[in-house]
C-alpha cells in the first residue's frame, strides 16, 4: 500500500500523519487517500486500453460526492443500484449515457427516472423486470437500451455471502433460460437490446470462475447474432479480489491474468466491454482509524476495546472478513506481542473488528488503524446503538479535507418525530 504506509514510524496517509489527523477529527473516522483512488482506477482502465471499454465504478462500495468527483475526473462511468446512486452519480459529474442500473429490484419510480436521464442501460435480472421497463417505457415514450444479466452457475470460490452467479442465488436471470428471455424482449415494446451481463459474485481470486462464466456469454453472443439479436456490449461486472492482508493476493499479478482472459475472448467479439469494479478501486485506498478505550484481560485472552464497531465496519461480523490491523505508531521490530480480540462499544457479541490477532503491547488511548476499509466500509454503517455515523476524511498529497462530517447527537434525535397526542 504505497500511499497509506509507516513514515518516520508513524502511519501515514500519503502526505499526512494518522496521528495529527486524529488530532483535528475525533475517532473513529474513515480516512482516504485520492491517489490510491486513482492509482488503481488507472491500473484497471490501463488493463483494457486496446479496447473499446468502459469502466462503471460500482457506486455501492463507496459513494461520497468527493470519492466520485476523483473518478469522475478520471473518466469513470458508474454502475449505480438504486436512484439515490444514481443520483449521487450524476450529481459528482459522471453523465448519465456512462451509467448502468443494476440490482434486482428496480422500481417503476426508479426506472421512470433513470429513462428520463438517459442512462447507458439497463441490467435486467429477471422476465418480470423485464416487462415492467417495457410498460414504463412506453409510459414514458423513451426507449429501454437493455441487456440481461445472466446468471452462469458458475461457483465464484469467494465467501457465500458475497457469490452471485450460482443457480440458487437471487441475482440473474439462468444461462439455459437466456435465449428465450431475449426473445421475448426482442418483442416487447419499448426495449432496445444492447448489450449481456454478469456480475458472478466478489473478492474473486479464482481466475477460472470468470473464464468459464464470460465462456457461457461468449456463447450466447454467438447465439444470439445468429437470432438476428446484436449484441453490441459484453459487461463483466466486477469482482476482482484485492489483497487484505498484504501477501495473499498479489493484486497486479490478478489484474494481468484476470485481463488476459477478457483479451482472449474480447479480441473476437466486436463488442464495447464494460466492467462495474468496486472494491478493486476502493478498497485499499481508505482506513479507518480507530482509538483503543479499555484494555481487558480475561482468564483465556485480551480484549482491546476500541471506539470502532460493526455499525461503523461490519464485514467482520457479516462476511467473516479479516482487516489488518496496525498500530498508528510503528512497533519495534522485536516488539513482543501478545493475542487479542478488538471489539467495539456495541452491546453485541458479534460486536467484533478482528479475532484473535497478535498484537505488539497497546495501552488505552492508543491508535490502531484496520486497512483495506475503503470499500463495504462507511457505505454499510448504521446508527446502531444511537452511534452517529463517523467522520469521512480525505487527503491527497498534503491536502486534508472532511469530505463526511459525523452528525451530532442531537441532529440524529432530531430526525424523530414525536405525535402531539403522546
Ligand atoms: C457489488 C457489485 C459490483 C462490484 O463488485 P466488487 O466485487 O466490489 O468489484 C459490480 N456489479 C454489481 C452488479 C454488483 O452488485
Amino acid at each position: 500500500m504505497q500511499h497509506i504506509r509507516y513514515q518516520n514510524s508513524v502511519m501515514q496517509v500519503e502526505g499526512i500523519s494518522v496521528s495529527d489527523l486524529a488530532s483535528r477529527y475525533p475517532t473513529p473516522f474513515y480516512c482516504y487517500s485520492a491517489n490510491a483512488f486513482r492509482q488503481q482506477y488507472r491500473r484497471f482502465a490501463d488493463a483494457f486500453a486496446d479496447f473499446p471499454a468502459l469502466i462503471c465504478y460500482a457506486l455501492k462500495v463507496n459513494s461520497n460526492q468527493a470519492i466520485l468527483k476523483i473518478l469522475a475526473d478520471e473518466g469513470a462511468g458508474a454502475d449505480v443500484v438504486s436512484q439515490g446512486e444514481l443520483l449521487r452519480a450524476l450529481a459528482a459529474g459522471i453523465s448519465a449515457d456512462k451509467i448502468v442500473f443494476s440490482g434486482v429490484a428496480k422500481t417503476s419510480t426508479e426506472i421512470a427516472f433513470a429513462l428520463e436521464c438517459g442512462i447507458h442501460c439497463f441490467n435486467i435480472e429477471s422476465e418480470s423486470e423485464l416487462q415492467q421497463i417495457s410498460q414504463v417505457a412506453v409510459q414514458v415514450q423513451r426507449t429501454a437500451s437493455i441487456s440481461l444479466r445472466i446468471n452462469p452457475d458458475i461457483d465464484a470460490g469467494t465467501h457465500a455471502k458475497i457469490s452471485t452467479g450460482k443457480s440458487e442465488n437471487k441475482f440473474g436471470i439462468p444461462w439455459k433460460l437466456a435465449l428465450q428471455t431475449y426473445q421475448l424482449a426482442a418483442s416487447l415494446p419499448g426495449i432496445k437490446i444492447t448489450g449481456i451481463d454478469m456480475h458472478i459474485g466478489s473478492q474473486i481470486s479464482k481466475i477460472s470462475a470468470f473464464d468459464q462464466s464470460i465462456a457461457r456469454l461468449v456463447d450466447l453472443i454467438a447465439q444470439l447474432r445468429e437470432l438476428d439479436i446484436n449484441i453490441q456490449h459484453i459487461d463483466f461486472g466486477g469482482g476482482l479480489a484485492i489483497s487484505y492482508t498484504d501477501q495473499d493476493i498479489d493484486e497486479q499479478t490478478l489484474l494481468a491474468e484476470y485481463a488476459a482472459v477478457i483479451s482472449r475472448y474480447a479480441s473476437a467479439l466486436n463488442c464495447q466491454l464494460i466492467f462495474e469494479p468496486g472494491r478493486f478501486i476502493a478498497g485499499n485506498a481508505g482506513i479507518l482509524v480507530t482509538k483503543v478505550i479499555y484494555v481487558k484481560p480475561v482468564e483465556q485472552k485480551t480484549f482491546l476495546i476500541v471506539d470502532a464497531a460493526m455499525n461503523d465496519l461490519i464485514r467482520p461480523t457479516l462476511y467473516d472478513a479479516w482487516h489488518q490491523v496496525a498500530t498508528v505508531i510503528e512497533p519495534a521490530e522485536y516488539a513482543a506481542t501478545t493475542t487479542v480480540d478488538i471489539v467495539g462499544p456495541v452491546c453485541e457479541t458479534g460486536d467484533y473488528l478482528a479475532l484473535d490477532r497478535s498484537m505488539p503491547k497497546v495501552a488505552a488511548g492508543e491508535l490502531l488503524v484496520l486497512h483495506s476499509a475503503g470499500a463495504y466500509g462507511a457505505v454499510a454503517s448504521s446508527t446502531y446503538n444511537s452511534r452517529p455515523l463517523i467522520a469521512e476524511v480525505l487527503v491527497d498529497a498534503d491536502r486534508e479535507h472532511l469530505i463526511r462530517p459525523s452528525p451530532t447527537h442531537q441532529q440524529i434525535i432530531d430526525l424523530d418525530s414525536v405525535p402531539d397526542w403522546l
